[in-house]
């Protein structure tokens, strides 16, 4: 598998392959540092952006130093994240033909007051890089705030696949 990294129209540098990729093909490993959630909270309070990938629960991340942080989000990605054994692929989830940019769908969460948006061009584009369950939450959270309600006893949980955080 030969990716390189180039300027993208979707946001910055993106990650291209060379050669075409086959469906359910591991294009690139999320590597780098395992950090406890509220450890990188500490380190990057101040960051603007950060490359941290949640795993499990979101009690760890990764904190991104590998060619995959350079892939960029889309709504219509052609790649998706796929968390193993504490380790995460990103694997194509169709045939990809050489000189594409390979993407995958951020599903961001966890964001504060970024609005994350989304400028990936498709056609079914959400308008933000939030995973339609956190935009759900944001919703409901915005609205309670404007008309304020009794509090549920249910406690919502965040679902078991692997996500990386937002930009901040
Ligand atoms: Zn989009």
């Amino acid at each position: 598998m030969a990716l390189i990294i180039r300027s993208s129209d979707i946001h910055a540098a993106g990650c291209y392959t060379m050669t075409r990729i086959r469906k359910g093909a591991a294009v690139a490993e999320y590597t780098g540092p395992r950090l406890r959630k509220d450890e990188a909270d500490h380190l990057y309070e101040a960051s603007p952006i950060t490359y941290l990938f949640g795993l499990g629960d979101g009690s760890t991340v990764i904190d991104g130093h590998c060619m995959a942080m350079f892939i960029n989000h889309s709504c219509d990605p052609n790649c998706e994240s796929d968390e193993e054994d504490g380790r995460v692929w990103i694997r194509a989830i169709k045939n990809i033909p050489a000189g594409a940019e390979i993407t995958y769908d951020y599903c961001l969460y966890d964001g504060g007051d970024d609005s994350a948006q989304c400028n990936c061009g498709a056609k079914n584009c959400r308008g933000t890089m939030y995973s339609t369950e956190e935009i759900r939450r944001r919703k409901k959270k915005a609205k309670a705030a404007r008309t304020p309600r009794k509090p549920t006893s249910r406690s919502r949980k965040s679902g078991r696949k692997p996500r990386p955080r937002s930009a901040r």
